[in-house]
């Protein structure tokens, strides 16, 4: 089990409403299915989201199959958050 909490290093999906030169929600939740991993936080809205700062970390991943999930959560020390086969999908996904 981890102990670690996994930040959000980078974010590049810009009209996210959480998106504010990066990740300002306190935490997202990682979700989608074994093709891809998406970000269930993203939300494609004008609505000025999250707090005053960037330090979003991973609250809860659903990709049991990814390489670093450990009890629902991650493992690894930071994620990439971006464009990939959804419009908001976690990059750092690894299945095994
Ligand atoms: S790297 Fe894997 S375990 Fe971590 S958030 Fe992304 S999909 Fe979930």
């Amino acid at each position: 089990m981890t102990t670690e909490v996994t930040s959000v290093s980078d974010c590049s999906v810009h009209n996210c409403g959480f998106n504010h030169d990066g990740c300002t929600a306190y935490a997202i939740t990682v979700s989608g299915s074994p093709e891809h991993a998406s970000c269930a936080t993203f939300i494609d809205t004008s609505q000025t989201g999250g707090l005053p700062m960037v330090l979003a970390h991973v609250g809860a991943c659903q990709r049991t199959e990814c390489t670093y999930n450990s009890h629902l959560m991650c493992n690894k020390h930071d994620v990439k958050i971006g464009s990939g086969a959804d419009v908001a999908d976690c990059l750092s996904y690894a299945p095994r």
